[in-house]
C-alpha cells in the first residue's frame, strides 16, 4: 500500500492549509467573426490543498478554457494565475514548463496515454522528464497502480484496458509527479454510471490520500455532489453552487 509520504510531497499533513491554485480576476476571450467572444470576464477562484472541487456547467460556457488557464496551457488576455502562491503571468515558457510538469496533473476525457506504451511505462515516462531515475519512477508506477487495483495490469498496453481501467492510469500518470494541483476535464465523460463511480472514487482516494488540490469538471451530478464544494461559471465568472 501507498504510504501518505511516498504521494504527498508537498506537506498534505500540514495543519493549516494552504492555497494551491489561485485564479484572480481572469479573462480570456476568443476572436469570432467581427466580434469577440468573452468566455471568462475576471474569474476568480481559488483552490485549497486537499481539497476535491466540481465545476459543474454547461458545454461551452468556458470550463476547459479555465482548465488550460489554471494548467498553465495557455496565458489569460487579463488577471493571474497563482501555483502554490507563485505568480505564473511573468514567467517564461520554460519557467511555466517546470511548474506545469512538476506541480500539475492533468486527466483528460480521452484518457491520451502513448498508445505503444504499457500502463506501467505511461506512469514511468513524466517521471523521467522530470528527470528521476528509473528504478526510483518504476517502484512509484507500480505503487500507483497497486493503489488503483491495477497491478495486474501493469504490462497491458491502452488497447489492452477498459475504458476505465485506461482513466485509472491516466489519474496514475497525472499524480507520478507529486503535483500540486490535479485538473481533471470531465475524466468520466466517457464512462458508464457503474464506471465512473468506480474511477471517481479511486481519485478520491487519491486525493485525499495525497493532499492534492483537485478541480474536476464534469456533468454527473451525483459524483458533484460526493465532491467537497461544487463550482459553477455565469457570465464569465466562477459562482459558487450549493
Ligand atoms: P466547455 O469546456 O465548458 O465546454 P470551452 O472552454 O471548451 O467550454 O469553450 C468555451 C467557449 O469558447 C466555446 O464557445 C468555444 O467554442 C470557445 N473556444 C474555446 N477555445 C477556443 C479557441 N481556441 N478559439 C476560439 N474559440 C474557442
Ligand atoms: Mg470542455
Amino acid at each position: 500500500m501507498m504510504n501518505k509520504a511516498m504521494l504527498a510531497e508537498h506537506g498534505s499533513n500540514q495543519k493549516q492549509k494552504n492555497v494551491a491554485l489561485a485564479l484572480r480576476g481572469v479573462s480570456r476571450s476568443f476572436e469570432e467573426g467581427k466580434g469577440r467572444l468573452e468566455i471568462l470576464k475576471q474569474a476568480d477562484l481559488q483552490l485549497f490543498e486537499g481539497e476535491l472541487v466540481a465545476m459543474v456547467a454547461p458545454s461551452g460556457s468556458g470550463k476547459s478554457t479555465l482548465m488550460h488557464l489554471a494548467g498553465l496551457l495557455e496565458r489569460p488576455q487579463e488577471g493571474e494565475v497563482y501555483i502554490g502562491g507563485r505568480a505564473c503571468g511573468s514567467l517564461n515558457d520554460e519557467e511555466r514548463t517546470a511548474i506545469r510538469r512538476n506541480e500539475i496533473g492533468f486527466v483528460y476525457q480521452f484518457h491520451q496515454l502513448l498508445p505503444e506504451f504499457t500502463a506501467l511505462e505511461n506512469i514511468v515516462i513524466p517521471q523521467l522528464i522530470r528527470g528521476l531515475k528509473r528504478k526510483e519512477a518504476e517502484e512509484r508506477a507500480r505503487q500507483l497502480l497497486d493503489y488503483m487495483r491495477l497491478g495486474p495490469r501493469e504490462a497491458h498496453r491502452p488497447s489492452e484496458l477498459s475504458g476505465g481501467e485506461q482513466q485509472r492510469v491516466a489519474i496514475a500518470r497525472a499524480v507520478a509527479n507529486g503535483p500540486r494541483v490535479l485538473l481533471a476535464d470531465e475524466p468520466t465523460g466517457n464512462l458508464d454510471p457503474t464506471t465512473s463511480k468506480y474511477v471517481f472514487d479511486a481519485l478520491k482516494a487519491l486525493v485525499r490520500a495525497s493532499g492534492v488540490a483537485a478541480l474536476l469538471a464534469t456533468h454527473n451530478l451525483e459524483l458533484a455532489r460526493m465532491m467537497d464544494r461544487r463550482i459553477t461559471l455565469r457570465d464569465g465568472k466562477v459562482v459558487e453552487l450549493n
